[in-house]
């Protein structure tokens, strides 16, 4: 997480939003960059993200390109605060917004299409097409902003296709030219045609990226190009692979007000890690969408201190650099308690900065992200695959069991020879490539445990007659079979409730003669109770399996991950983490004795060796529609054991925060570390002999 250049790390990013439409009667109007400058730079920020061209559209310098805010007067936003903070001996990186809201009119070739040849509008959300003839206006833009000031690189925002798009004449004509096939008149996904199309539109988005990124970099050869893009985002949006092609960081914006909360910045941060292919990687968060009331919009609210410390340990701990994003008034002054909450963030990241450097986690279990399946799989509804990869993170998570994120580009690399397991939670969509190479892995003494559809789909979600993984994974497919239950036998079954454990989806497999069953299907009962549908009774046990061992696999014919995610049903965590500990549980590198709500992360730093651990044990929260919960309160946590296996004692065990030494022993091969109190962040630090 470090290197030469600046942007290597690390990075301690101030996102400094300023939205504002052209209705801003008080916009800039208390603005101060001096002032605003020094605020900023109390909080400790090694860059800072500054507006140039802002969503409606408008520049907030003198542009001779785009229209200036029509509130900004005499001023200059961009160029003050450049300067200011430059001052200051801090970078910044200069703000583009791709959307231009209000350049509608002026510029209606610029917009997606619908079939109908409407201009694509989804929700308030309607973006220019990377195909149109906004390419070159945009490489206007950060062109002239790259020439008048020493920006230190762009942050280009809200870039990519809408849902209902895009069948504009620009988009035609270029997939007639260039694809050679005619422009698929209606969404067809059994058609090769329209495979076509979407393999274009991700071609085409990373290529006008790369020529409006090129018309920065060809004013100044060593800025820092950023592309807002989000790892297993939907298909249409095709934007989820250029990152690592065309940015010099990756970056991803969260919002954790909603859903995944707590544990949502650590998860992206691990996401990004395997899409990033080793480039430095900034983990956003969005201050705002606090809620949405109609017609007012967004609210922006700032987290509490507490809620930001907490995301921004989860950040670190799993490889990538924080940015707070926050929102000030219009009339240019800051919400006194963002900065508050940023200071004691980034003061905490500081603290323990010397630990983050150069530091690699440590290689034990893979959870495939199958961006194919994600895509293909998950194209009308995107949680129909997320979840699946969603409820399995949580489960290796809350099970301690340390873990990495890993895409198929590094599998077809060889990237799995480190792992000792690779869980593949309904990846679907798998090609030949990606499933020989994990038949490779398991040839080679790997683990591998796969649940539900995984391999049942090519990388085009075209079904294949079995699993491509049939004979690794000692089963075949029979039928879907869908909802049903599983009960679990043997070692896998340790510590369960003994209640048959819910799938929501599931298939019906036979397995091969040389695989071992774990576990059977229980059909649910007959009694048709529709509307009431969800209500469905376990009944008799079949003949099905439902758990399949075959050697070093294990594969669940039930969709665990996603069942746990609409569930959270305590026996999907004890099923996935029985099955890790009956297939790698002699080789588990690390053993934590802690609430399911510390979240941990196990890295080596040359012969150091240091376990994170980040306490999202917090007030009760509301996650509801209309409701979204802010953490205030990280309740502290005492007596957590930490067992790391070594060759040998370390000479020193001690905490990051503060280098006081903690309890430890060494027996029978492991270093047992005792931490008397967690707060919200710790690093344990095995010093070597
Ligand atoms: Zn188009």
């Amino acid at each position: 997480m470090s290197g030469s250049k600046w942007h290597e790390g690390p990075i301690y990013d101030w996102h400094y939003d300023y939205y504002m439409s052209a209705n801003a009667p008080d916009g800039f109007t208390l603005f101060d960059s001096e002032c605003l400058a020094d605020e900023i730079c109390s909080a400790g920020p090694s860059l800072v993200v500054i507006f140039a061209l802002n969503q409606h559209g408008y520049a907030y310098y003198p542009s001779q390109v785009a229209p200036p805010h029509p509130s900004l007067g005499a001023l200059d936003y961009t160029g003050s605060m450049i300067s200011a903070l430059h001052r200051r001996g801090v970078k910044v990186i200069t703000y583009v917004n791709y959307m231009n809201i209000d350049q509608r009119a002026a510029h209606p070739e610029w917009w997606q299409r619908t079939r109908n040849g409407d201009e694509v509008y989804e929700a308030g959300w309607g973006v220019p097409c990377p195909n149109g003839p906004i390419r070159d206006y945009m490489r206007a833009v950060v062109a002239e902003v790259a020439e008048r000031y020493p920006t230190d690189g762009f942050f280009f925002d809200m870039y990519g296709f809408n849902r209902t798009g895009c069948w504009c004449e620009n988009c035609r004509e270029k997939v007639v030219s260039q694809v050679g096939r005619p422009y698929p008149m209606r969404e067809d996904w059994g058609s090769e045609t329209w495979r076509r199309l979407v393999d274009f539109r991700y071609a085409s988005a990373t290529e006008t990226i790369t020529a409006i990124r090129d018309a920065a970099k060809a004013v100044r050869p060593d800025l820092v190009w950023i592309t807002h893009t989000q790892p297993l985002s939907p298909w249409y949006r095709s934007t989820n692979a250029l990152s690592p092609v065309v940015d010099d960081v990756v970056h991803t914006e969260i919002s954790t007000r909603w859903g995944k909360g707590r544990w949502a910045p650590g998860q992206t941060a691990k996401l990004l890690r395997a899409y990033g292919r080793g480039k430095p990687r900034i983990v956003c968060l969005a201050d705002l969408h606090m809620y949405w009331d109609k017609p007012k919009g967004w609210f922006y609210i700032p987290y509490s201190a507490t809620q930001l410390k907490l995301q921004v340990a989860s950040i670190l701990a799993h490889g990538a650099w924080p940015a707070p994003y926050t929102e000030p008034y219009p009339d240019g002054r800051n919400n006194p308690y963002t900065v508050q909450g940023i200071r004691e963030a980034f003061a905490m990241a500081r603290t323990v900065e010397a630990y983050l450097i150069d530091s690699e986690p440590v290689k034990c279990v893979a959870l495939h992200a199958s961006q194919k399946t994600q895509d293909f799989f998950g194209r009308d509804k995107p949680e129909s695959y997320r979840l699946a990869f969603d409820g399995a993170y949580k489960a290796l998570m809350e099970s301690h069991i340390p873990f990495d994120v890993i895409t198929d580009d590094q599998i077809l690399e060889g990237g799995l020879g480190d792992y000792a397991l690779c869980v593949l939670s309904n990846s679907a969509c798998t090609s030949d490539a990606v499933n020989e190479a994990l038949k490779t892995h398991v040839a080679s003494g790997g683990a591998l445990l796969a649940t539900y559809k995984t391999s049942l789909y090519d990388e085009y979600g075209r079904m294949r007659r079995d699993f491509g993984l049939s004979e690794t994974l000692g089963v075949s497919f029979v039928s879907d079979y869908e909802p049903a239950y599983v009960r679990a036998t043997g070692p896998l079954a340790v510590g369960m409730t003994g209640s048959p454990i819910i799938q929501q989806r599931h298939l019906r497999v036979e397995s091969t003669e040389d695989s071992e069953d774990l576990g059977t299907l229980i059909a649910p009962s007959p009694t048709d109770l529709a509307p009431f549908t969800y209500v469905s009774a376990p009944s008799r046990e079949t003949s099905w399996p439902a758990l399949v061992r075959r050697g070093r696999v294990i594969y669940c014919s039930g969709d665990v991950g996603y069942t746990f995610m609409r569930a959270s049903y305590p026996d999907h965590v004890r099923l996935i983490a029985n099955s890790v500990e009956l297939l790698i549980g002699d080789r588990l590198p690390l053993r934590v004795k802690a609430p399911s709500t510390v979240d941990i992360a196990l890295a080596s730093q040359g012969e150091r060796i240091l376990v994170h651990l980040v306490n999202m044990t917090t007030n009760q929260v509301v996650e509801d529609e209309g409701c979204n919960a802010d953490t205030y309160e990280v309740i502290p946590l005492h007596f957590l054991e930490v067992r790391v296996r070594a060759d040998r004692a370390p000479q020193r065990v001690y905490r990051a925060t503060d280098g006081t030494d903690l309890p430890w022993r060494y027996e029978n091969g492991w270093t047992v570390v005792e931490v008397p109190r967690l707060d919200i962040y710790e690093i344990v630090v095995l010093e070597p002999q």
